[in-house]
């Protein structure tokens, strides 16, 4: 399994994950030319990708879905977390119930945000990545979907000092730091460290704002918290509008034969550090 962030941020989201020569678009909030030339960059096109998985409805992950099912008719799949839309053609599915799509073994799982809003776990041969943007905390239920994982997209859309001195209406600024608004580099920090000991080996920080956040302070404050804590192994990188991220290979957590753990959802624990 391998994946690459086509484009993040407030101007269009999508992510492009393989495996087994199948792939799926997560969230599609650029306009179908746009991603067939995203996607020309990896080598790949649209024929290769056999279903688009909806994780929210606001504009900037699903704007490119009418012209999507335009150009590539009933052969593409569109695929809706609880709420988000998707247009007619979209299948909704229930959150925390996987399903299959492709090679995949699909789950949405709900996340706190001001609108329907679930990040998405992808299984399959043994190999596990989660992602989540567009959240306002990480509690527990969802590290414990992300937990296993040897890849994460998640959020880090800004640094706090940077959102307070920042020119944003205060009551934007209320939104965005509240529990129900977008993920700061500190917050993407503790989650990183409570998933490091489970695995984690790639991380690709979301998401980021252009006014209150650079790839470089995002990539700083998470980088260094992992590596004060012993973690400086895992790979930080920060994903970008309009430019894919170099091919993230999604690696099997080292000692754990796959991320199966939410039967049981301590047995995947075995460093004993939280
Ligand atoms: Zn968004
Ligand atoms: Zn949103």
């Amino acid at each position: 399994m391998r994946l690459s962030v086509l484009s993040s941020g407030s101007s269009g989201n999508a992510t492009y994950v393989e495996c087994g020569g199948e792939g799926v678009l997560v969230d599609a909030g650029l306009s179908c030319r746009r991603l067939r030339a995203l996607l020309a960059l990896l080598g790949r096109t649209l024929d290769g990708v056999r279903a688009v998985l909806l994780t929210h409805g606001h504009a900037d992950h699903t704007a490119g879905v009418a012209s999507l099912v335009r150009e590539c008719g009933d052969g593409l799949r569109i695929i809706a977390a609880p709420g988000v839309g998707g247009g007619p053609r979209a299948e909704a599915v229930p959150a925390g119930v996987p399903f299959r799509v492709g090679a995949f073994e699909a789950t949405f799982f709900s996340v706190p945000h001001d609108a329907a809003t679930y990040g998405l776990r992808l299984r399959a041969g043994g190999l596990c990545a989660a992602l989540a943007t567009d959240l306002g905390e990480v509690g527990e239920e969802t590290l414990g979907w992300m937990r296993g994982a040897g890849a994460v997209v998640l959020e880090a859309n800004h640094d706090p000092e940077w959102l307070r001195r920042g020119p944003y209406p205060a009551r934007l600024k209320r939104r965005i730091s509240s529990a129900s608004g977008h993920l700061s580099n500190a917050q993407a920090a503790e989650a990183a460290l409570a998933l490091a000991p489970y695995g984690l080996r790639h991380l690709v920080l979301a998401h980021l704002s252009e006014t209150n956040n650079s790839p470089a302070r995002a990539c700083g404050t998470v980088g260094s918290r992992l590596r004060a804590a012993g973690y400086g192994g895992v790979r930080v990188l920060a994903s970008l509008p309009g430019r894919p991220t170099p091919w993230v290979e999604v690696e099997a957590p080292a000692g754990v034969p796959s991320c199966g753990y939410e039967s049981r959802p301590w047995a995947g624990r075995l460093f004993g550090v939280e």
